[in-house]
């Protein structure tokens, strides 16, 4: 399984880590290895922990309150209470380790430390997309990807705000070709 770091945040990535939320829902994260190999992956250790289920639970439980919390800010809706303590529990934790030494720097950790820096990541990415700084300038912007089925979060940094895709090799590629052949048959 390829996990993808297409949203230019850490907690956007880790959300769209449960594929077509509103169809046919695709874990990427079925087993702690998973997890383990996702928290590498994604640079925020540079080794795999040895996680159990429970921490496997307890992380899933973070990205879904994650998931809800940025669809509320996108909705203009309050942030769900629950939701809200449970990142911000997370986000209490201490970050990984860093060690720097002649092979690079290292980072260690566990299910904590994976846990806080999401947290961390949500939390800043949040603040700057509260419902209360939506009416003033919107500092970031979050999008959904534009192909209808597909779940996934992103920040838009290009500079109008034109971007509409994950990524073009999964998503736009394949709205685009099926555009076109919907023209020529048109
Ligand atoms: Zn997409």
């Amino acid at each position: 399984m390829d996990f993808v770091f297409v949203g230019g945040n850490l907690a956007l990535d880790f959300a769209g880590t449960l594929k077509w939320r509103r169809t046919h829902p695709e874990e990427l994260l079925r087993t702690p290895g998973d997890l383990a190999r996702w928290s590498v992956e994604a640079g925020v250790l540079t080794r795999e922990p040895s996680l159990d289920g429970e921490d496997l639970r307890t992380l899933l439980g973070l990205r879904e309150a994650v998931y809800r919390l940025v669809a509320a800010a996108l909705d203009g809706r309050p942030w769900p209470g629950e939701d809200l303590g449970v990142l911000n529990r997370a986000a209490s934790a201490a970050p990984p380790r860093l060690t720097l030494g002649p092979g690079g720097l290292a980072r260690d950790g566990g299910a904590a430390e994976i846990g806080a820096e999401v947290a961390r990541s949500a939390a800043t990415l949040l603040a700057g997309m509260s419902p209360a700084a939506a009416s003033a300038t919107v500092s970031v912007r979050v999008r959904e990807c534009a192909r209808p089925e597909c779940t996934r979060l992103f920040v838009d940094r290009s500079r109008g705000g034109t971007r509409h895709w994950c990524g073009m090799e999964e998503c736009g590629n394949r709205v685009k070709a099926a555009n076109y052949r919907y023209r020529k048959k048109g």
